[in-house]
């Protein structure tokens, strides 16, 4: 078959060598494999409390907590919704879940108890765990509620008390298996289209990705690597490519809970911190902030590398950055939640790698194949010709929580994994993104659906009609625009409608930029034209 033959040339590797990923071992016991040797070595400080975690502590409260869930009815498969901020018990959490057989699904600690309650309905959740200050967002829900951090709190079950009741109860009774196919992992994104979705993970799905990602750690770097944790652990990049890589290498992670410029730089400088993941938006403030030279002295920095990932770098403030912080290596990388975390990046010259081009997103991990493929026509293009960027391995998701029609569209049947993004591979085999054709925006790195803000802009009285889509901002990336049809003789302002919007959300969803239209552009089948409205928009704002 000539067609096959070709789509088979398109078919893009690694540079590098396929890495082994062990076929059995569960994500806890990839990740703490030998911790115990390590146990008076500090895993995780918090960087406003000090309050630590030794990875004697981290084996030690993974298992109990393990033990305590499934003395509580917590059987393989059954959902941990976990609402809390970044705290050095976060992955002890996320990993006793795993242990027991339970899927963790991590939820924005911003969100409105009204977007958590979502989550929590649509995973079909039997358990929450939250802290005294997110408590009060689920204490409505009809889950019943562990507490981290509190003794007492009304109606929820507090950490110490569950854990100290299950020491007390001795062995636990027969165990079921827990093995690598199983789910452990229901993070929420929206995909290419419409509303936030439960991404099913497995641990073979994560391990898979650590191997990749992790392929270029020599064995001098273990032990050695203090990590900043600040991204959200709720998030696939926080959970795994921080919490789960660092714990793996037996480095120390920095857990910051928020980005306050003065503590972030207090956090890199006082804790000696390597490597820090961040995002464009904190690059920018990096670069543009006076306080950076008039209160800190940055040649006491340790800093050898930023990792940015999530949304676009632009060649502009990767050029300042490398200005103001000339010993600081920028290293890009590009993931999405339903590959399990990262799927290119670039490499580190100090280990012998090319390090992939500037302003290329890196290139593809050890063990990936991937192509770009042809929208229109379905068929893979060679290098150098942009198009959807998919992927295929051992990373990608089961599939969205009960909704097969969106997992078909995402996952076609020979494993290929629709990104939703468009790009293209030069002839060294470095990978650059261009644009998105998924709906999705990115507001600092933090995911906004489309789908969700138009479904409760017309939910308001005087909505006639809404479209959402992003708009190009220097120091968010993206900020969600809308536009909207209002019902004839509807008297409300665009002010009163973005206010609307902004009390059913949280703070990053909120809509920016509002303009009354008269109609919504639509393709035949009814899709939104969101493209056609983006530059409408922009044109609007530059002629303005
Ligand atoms: P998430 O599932 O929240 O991690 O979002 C994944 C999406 O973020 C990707 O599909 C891209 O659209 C975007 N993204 C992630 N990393 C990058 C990057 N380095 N450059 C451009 N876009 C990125």
């Amino acid at each position: 078959d000539i067609a096959i033959a070709e789509e088979e040339q398109h078919i893009f590797r690694s540079k590098f060598s396929a890495v082994p990923v062990p076929q059995e071992t569960t994500l806890p016991e990839f990740v703490l494999q030998d911790a115990e040797d390590y146990a008076d070595k500090v895993a995780l400080v918090e960087a406003s409390t000090g309050k630590t975690y030794t990875y004697g502590e981290v084996v030690r409260d993974t298992r109990r907590f393990a033990k305590a869930l499934r003395s509580v009815g917590l059987r393989k498969g059954h959902v941990v919704v976990v609402v809390l901020p970044n705290l050095a018990i976060y992955p002890v959490v996320a990993l006793g879940i795993m242990s027991a057989g339970g899927v963790f699904s991590g939820a924005n600690p911003l969100a409105l108890p009204l977007e958590i309650r979502k989550q929590v309905e649509d995973s079909d959740a039997r358990l929450i765990v939250t802290n005294g200050v997110t408590h009060d967002k689920v204490k409505d829900l009809r889950v019943p509620i562990v507490v981290v951090g509190e003794r007492q709190v009304a109606d929820a079950i507090s950490w110490d008390d569950l854990l100290e009741a299950s020491d007390r109860a001795g062995p636990s009774e027969v165990e079921e298996k827990v093995r690598q196919g199983d789910l452990c992992a229901l993070p929420y994104s929206s995909g290419t289209t419409g509303s936030s979705k439960g991404v099913m993970l497995t641990h073979r799905n994560l391990v898979a990705n650590l191997c990749s990602s992790l392929f270029s750690v020599g064995p001098d770097m273990i032990g050695h690597v203090t990590v900043l944790g600040l991204m959200p652990f709720f998030h696939i990049y926080g959970i795994t490519g921080i919490c789960c890589a660092s714990l793996r290498n037996k480095g120390k992670v920095v857990v910051m809970d928020r980005f306050e410029l003065r503590a972030f730089l207090h956090a890199l400088i006082a804790h000696q911190v390597h490597f820090a993941p961040i995002v464009p938006a904190i690059m920018l403030a990096m670069v543009k902030s006076p306080i950076v030279d008039d209160e800190f002295d940055l040649g006491t920095l340790q800093l050898r590398t930023v990792m940015t990932a999530a949304a676009p770098l632009a060649p502009e403030l990767l050029a300042a950055f490398e200005d103001k912080f000339p010993g600081v290596q920028v290293q890009e990388a590009y993931g999405l939640t339903e590959h399990s975390c990262i799927t290119l990046t670039h490499g580190d010259p100090r280990k012998g790698h090319s390090i992939a081009k500037k302003n290329s997103v890196g290139f593809i991990l050890p063990n990936l194949e991937v192509k770009f493929v042809d929208p229109d026509t379905g068929r893979s293009l060679p290098k150098n010709t942009p198009g959807e960027v998919c992927v295929r391995s051992q990373c990608v998701m089961q599939g969205y929580y009960k909704n097969r029609e969106e997992t078909e569209r995402t996952v076609d049947p020979e494993g290929w994994l629709h990104t939703g993004d468009v790009g293209y591979i030069d002839d060294d085999g470095d990978v650059f993104i261009m644009d998105r054709i998924k709906e999705l925006i990115k507001y600092k790195g933090f995911q906004v659906a489309p789908a969700e803000l138009e479904a409760i802009l017309v939910s308001h009285p005087s909505v006639d009609d809404a479209a959402v889509f992003a708009l190009p901002d220097e120091e968010a990336g993206e900020i969600p625009a809308a536009c909207v049809v209002m019902c004839p003789h509807a008297k409300d302002s665009e002010e009163a409608i973005m206010k609307y919007v902004a009390s059913n959300v949280a703070t990053y969803k909120r809509i920016r930029v509002l303009h009354f239209v008269d109609s919504i552009p639509k393709s035949a089948s009814g899709k939104i034209l969101r493209r056609l409205l983006r530059e409408n928009v922009a044109q609007k704002s530059t002629s303005q």
